[in-house]
């Protein structure tokens, strides 16, 4: 029996543990004061506790959260040659992967890289040579041709879409990301790149794949016919009217707003090399980003939390849930849109987004009270366990 136990500590394989937490919400109720058990990656129960728990009692629990929009692999680092950056970034972004999991999120969705550094990522973090969130990922986000040089993402017309998604399904994307309007970093237009029908192209060979897909529009246009077309998620999105709202309801289209983004480039325009008139333009999209947050949220749209997090606001990945609450959500509403409604919307409620039997032990304990102060959640983390093993622990510190 021993020798077992040394045996799988050898291998690396995470062993049943208790964890005893003050509280747990587990993605739908709160239990009082019960323990954590996990078997290997998984969990085995939740509920009352018995001897041996490991002292967790000054924390709740939550599930461990899920980013719906990142770009891990964006890094600012100018220490490389250019010529060679591609061959960098993979080893300087996990900077970013040790970030986002201080904050408590365990899981993203990626939506665009270069070179499919996001695959490598994702691969190298599930096979335990690289520390960081689970990923799924979308390999190259397919744009329409902007100038004279056709990259890999490039399509203009339903075939040359089709073309597009399929070699990042074969590449080994999990999700299809699909840039349908321009605006992007400093550039706050919302102009409608794909058609209805380029984008119709898209979701449909996308799902024909068993993949999901998420367009990004910033204004109304685009998002119309996102939704229209199908799309799984809309990303960002502006100003829409209330027929595209309406139809988003009925539809269950998830609702991406990814408004603490422009937050971001507002506090480091600096940094980023951004004029500081941009600075009046991202602030009026924040806006009214907002507002349209607000009525989709009245209308019964589903939200899932995307930071859109790039370069340095990778540690920042949850305050999108402090818009949320600005947008008309209670604590736990908001949370859910980073537990329960991320895994639906990357296919995996079965595993992920709650603490209960069977799922992935996926857990972050933060201090304070998070179905009444959403700060607990986003700013008071301090303990992170992700499939069975602690990745944070700030609980011995101060
Ligand atoms: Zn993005």
């Amino acid at each position: 029996m021993l020798k077992l136990a040394v045996l799988l500590a050898w291998a690396g394989v995470a062993q049943g543990a208790s964890y005893h937490f003050a509280a747990v919400w587990d993605g739908a109720k709160l239990w009082k004061d019960a323990c954590v058990v996990t078997e290997g990656e998984r969990i085995a129960s939740v509920g009352a506790c018995g001897a041996g728990a490991i002292d967790l009692t000054k924390y709740t629990a939550i599930p461990g959260m899920i980013d719906a929009h990142t770009h891990l692999t964006y890094v600012l680092d100018n220490r490389v040659s250019q010529s060679a950056r591609p061959a960098a970034v993979v080893f300087l972004a996990q900077d970013n992967a040790r970030k986002t999991l201080e904050t408590g999120v365990t899981t993203v969705r990626d939506l665009g890289a270069a070179d499919y550094a996001d695959i490598a990522m994702r691969d190298l973090i599930a096979g335990g040579q690289m520390t960081g969130p689970r990923m799924f990922v979308a390999g190259y986000g397919l744009m329409v041709t902007r100038g004279r040089t056709s990259t890999p993402n490039t399509a203009d017309g339903a075939a040359e879409v089709l073309r597009v998604v399929r070699q990042q399904v074969g590449a080994g994307a999990d999700v299809i990301k699909m840039y349908g309007s321009t605006g992007s970093g400093r550039d706050v237009t919302g102009f409608q790149t794909f058609t209805y029908e380029e984008m119709k192209a898209a979701v449909d060979a996308a799902h024909a794949l068993g993949k999901k897909i998420a367009i990004h529009t910033y204004g109304p246009d685009g998002a119309r016919d996102a939704v229209r077309a199908g799309a799984d998620s809309v990303e960002h999105a502006t100003d829409m009217d209330d027929a595209t709202i309406a139809e988003m309801a009925r539809r269950k289209t998830f609702y991406v707003p990814t408004i603490d983004h422009n937050r971001y480039y507002v506090d480091n325009f600096r940094l980023l090399n951004y004029p500081p008139v941009a600075v009046d333009g991202l602030k009026d999209y924040i806006a009214r980003n907002l507002e349209t947050a607000r009525k989709a949220w009245k209308a019964g749209v589903r939200f899932a939390m995307g930071s859109d997090a790039v370069y340095t606001m990778f540690g920042e990945n949850t305050r999108e849930l402090g818009w949320f609450v600005k947008a008309g959500m209670t604590p736990e509403e908001a949370l859910r849109t980073a537990t329960g409604n991320g895994a639906e919307l990357l296919g995996m409620e079965k595993s992920l987004g709650a603490i209960r039997a069977g799922m992935f032990a996926d857990i972050a304990a933060v201090e304070g009270d998070p179905l009444r102060d959403i700060e607990a959640a986003t700013g008071k983390v301090r303990w992170v366990m992700k499939g069975g093993k602690v990745v944070v622990d700030h609980t011995k510190e101060r």
